[in-house]
């Protein structure tokens, strides 16, 4: 399955190693012109969302990617890639998150915790968002502390924590089974 990575800054590189190692064939997208081809799923990966955010809507990007999202394209946003899946960003998913939402001395830790269908997983948070407030149509996989930290709507996957740093491709493989249908 191709997956495309957008790699304008984060841990993009994570998240090849981590679909490389189940199969899958991504690629990095930077700007339009890096989209070719059969494009079978999108990883927005964890960094900085102002950051891509600006870089993604100099070059049309960011329009592209709206318009690939909403007629389907599976997705599979981690963190900042989360945001960016909001209401307030792409606005593809019915959810709204909040950033940076855990404090400054509680902003990064790592602890282990169930997600839906995939029983314990690790989950990484660094100076993560979580889900405040989402619509009918958003399904909780998962929620840490009582807050909700995985949703799913649809063709669209958003993790607050960072499944790409931990070794375990639990999430990927399940992202992977989505995109081709099987979930
Ligand atoms: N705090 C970052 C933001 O608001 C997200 C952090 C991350 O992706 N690890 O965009």
């Amino acid at each position: 399955m191709r997956i495309a990575v957008l790699s304008l800054q984060g841990a993009f590189e994570e998240h090849r190693q981590m679909l490389l190692r189940l199969g899958a064939d991504p690629f990095f997208v930077r700007e339009t012109a890096d989209w070719k081809g059969r494009v079978d799923g999108l990883v927005l990966p964890g960094g900085e969302s102002t950051a891509m955010v600006c870089q993604a809507q100099e070059g049309g990007l960011w329009q592209l990617l709206q318009e690939r999202i909403a007629a389907g394209l599976p997705v599979f946003g981690t963190c900042a890639g989360m945001i960016l899946l909001d209401r307030t960003h792409l606005n593809v998913m019915d959810i709204q998150a909040r950033r940076n939402a855990y404090g400054r001395q509680l902003g990064s830790f790592r602890t282990v915790a169930p997600m839906k269908g995939l029983g314990e997983i690790p989950m990484t948070f660094i100076r993560a968002p979580y889900v405040e407030d989402y619509g009918d149509g958003v399904e909780v996989l998962a929620e840490c502390g009582g807050r909700v930290v995985a949703v799913r709507q649809r063709n669209m996957l958003a993790t607050a924590f960072h499944p790409e740093l931990d070794g375990d491709p639990s999430v990927h493989r399940y992202f992977l089974q989505l995109a081709s249908g099987r979930e």
